[in-house]
């Protein structure tokens, strides 16, 4: 049976965005006159703090850089001005979308299979990214889950329990692509059968209860690499309907 709905996370899945998060702190540091550098192994281990503004707080508590008092007190300023900075960079085209999604999703909407995004991030946020994908791409995504239409953020499962009700589908029937072990959690928990395609930020979590874990969804002319989970398929290489059809059937 092929996938009756696949549901995407963001960050990190859809697209690299964890990176222009960084590049947006690096640049509003600056606009601040604040001697701030996040380098991408700083920015791996401030992840683990969920929530810009929080992970700024983190920052201060656990790092005392220089002018921490000055920027404690303008943090709802400096976590503004970062949101849109962030806004500019996708709106910019900053943000590619990572191998095969664009190819995924286009290949669901043509069978008649809705596309599903349950995500921690902004609807602003999921919109701005999908109008820079172009309209096709943005045409495939039936529902969006996203940012504080459910209580609690992942790994709770509630933000796909949120998109399962309104594709009208049931979870084993369906496919969560994701990047991150707390991304995973969330879709695990809500009973999806799940692929992680790692990202440059995040660890992929547990390879023992996904589908499988992979570089990316796989082109043509440059196939994935299977990393941890599942066993390898005979000319495999793509993430197809097909592909995910065989792997929900073991
Ligand atoms: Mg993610």
């Amino acid at each position: 049976m092929r996938p009756k709905a696949i549901l995407f996370d963001v960050d990190g899945t859809l697209a690299e965005t964890e990176e222009l998060h960084r590049q947006a702190f690096n640049r509003t540091f600056q606009e601040f006159g604040l001697d701030w550098d996040w380098d991408p192994a700083l920015y791996r281990d401030l992840l683990a703090v969920a929530g810009g503004k929080e992970r700024l707080l983190h920052y201060i508590a656990a790092y005392d850089p220089p002018d921490a008092a000055r920027a404690e007190a303008s943090l709802a300023d400096l976590h503004a001005a970062k949101t849109r900075t962030y806004a500019d960079l996708i709106t910019a085209g900053e943000a590619r979308l990572r191998p095969g999604v664009a190819r995924l999703m286009l290949e669901a909407h043509a069978a008649g299979i809705p596309v599903a995004i349950a995500t921690t991030t902004s609807p602003e946020n999921v919109e701005a990214l999908l109008a820079t994908a172009g309209r096709d791409v943005a045409h495939t995504v039936a529902v969006i889950a996203a940012g504080d239409m459910v209580p609690n953020k992942k790994p709770a499962p509630d933000v796909y329990h949120y998109a399962l009700e309104r594709l009208g589908c049931a979870a084993a029937d369906c496919v969560a692509i994701e990047d991150s072990a707390a991304g995973a959690e969330a879709a695990l928990a809500a009973g999806l059968p799940t692929v992680i395609t790692r990202s440059a930020f995040t660890e992929p979590g547990p390879a023992e209860r996904v589908l499988c874990v992979l570089s990316d969804l796989g082109e043509p002319d440059a196939p994935f690499v299977r990393l941890a989970g599942g066993e390898e398929r005979e000319g495999e290489g793509m993430v197809t309907l097909d592909l995910l059809r065989r792997w929900l059937a073991d």
